[in-house]
């Protein structure tokens, strides 16, 4: 069977690997490809390589995660709670849109942090990736800040959750300084833009832990800064590979190895920087 990332640019990513990795180690006789698809060439890509017999199933990333909901038949709860879809399941004709990037994010920084409950945490960002992460998260955690450039939009996440949450301009970080963890789900320190960073160091203090989802760099300027410090961090990589990791397991109802797939992901990271 035949399983695809569908995204724009797709020639740095790392989910081939890790899939494939993947599927040998389970003994699958799968293939996973990246397949460039700009919005403007979804709906033949639809026809000619997802909607037929060899298609198993297939990971989505931008610019088409909210484009392609008008294709799909059903819609799973994490899709909808997300409004983007990450992940395509086709099952006896029916394509559905998941979407894992919430859970694997939380797993990611549940098992660094342990049990969230009394954790006062404030997210940097309002776009797709922290819509995913603040829904999941705001039901586990004490208190949750998120702080957005476009307040507004801070403003209507935090409307959508729970009595715990609150919102703020980036600009006001004053939060950090009383906060067991924070998370920055913008793109400011990916690569190549390495020397930004959303948090100004003078708010960061030893008994944070500080959550960089972004995974290229591995290690981001925030994440340097923290670790001057003395705080704890976390890279974005192992988001990466739990959202794979529970894909894969939709697509064909096996548990692999989550150190397999870290490991192969790594590896297509580390042989793109030679
Ligand atoms: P998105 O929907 O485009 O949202 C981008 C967010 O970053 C928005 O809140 C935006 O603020 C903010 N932002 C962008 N440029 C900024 C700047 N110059 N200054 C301040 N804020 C800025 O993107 P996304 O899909 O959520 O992705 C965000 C990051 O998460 C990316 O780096 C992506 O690689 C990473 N990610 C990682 C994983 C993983 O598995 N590890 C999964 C998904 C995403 P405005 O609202 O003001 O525009």
């Amino acid at each position: 069977m035949n399983f695809y990332l569908l995204g724009y640019p797709v020639g740095h990513s790392v989910s081939p690997a890790m899939q494939n990795a993947a599927f040998r180690e389970e003994g699958l006789p799968h293939k996973y490809s990246s397949l460039e698809v700009r919005p403007n060439k979804l709906a033949e890509i639809m026809k000619t390589r997802i909607r037929v017999a060899d298609f198993g199933g297939a990971s989505v990333t931008i610019p088409n995660k909210i484009e392609i909901i008008k294709y799909l038949d059903e819609l799973a709860q994490t899709a909808q709670t997300a409004g983007a879809v990450n992940t395509l399941e086709y099952r006896e004709g029916v394509l559905t849109g998941h979407n894992t990037d919430a859970v694997g994010g939380i797993r990611a920084l549940t098992e660094v942090y342990g049990n969230l409950s009394k954790a006062k945490v404030v997210l940097i960002g309002a776009g797709g990736a922290a819509n995913a992460l603040a829904t999941e998260l705001a039901p586990k955690v004490k208190k949750l800040m998120i702080l957005n450039r476009s307040i507004e939009k801070a403003q209507r996440l935090s409307e959508r959750l729970g009595d715990n949450t609150e919102y703020d301009s980036i600009l006001n970080q004053t939060c950090i300084e009383y906060s067991d963890i924070v998370i920055n789900a913008t793109p400011l320190g990916m690569s190549p833009k390495i020397n930004e960073s959303p948090v100004i160091p003078k708010y960061l203090h030893p008994n944070l832990l500080v959550y960089d989802i972004i995974y290229n760099p591995l290690k981001t300027k925030l994440m340097s800064d923290a670790e001057k410090i003395g705080a704890k961090i976390l890279g974005g990589l192992w988001m990466l590979v739990y959202q794979g990791l529970e894909a894969f397991k939709i697509w064909t109802g096996i548990e692999p190895r989550a150190q397999t797939m870290y490991d192969a992901a790594l590896g297509a990271l580390e042989a793109m920087r030679h």
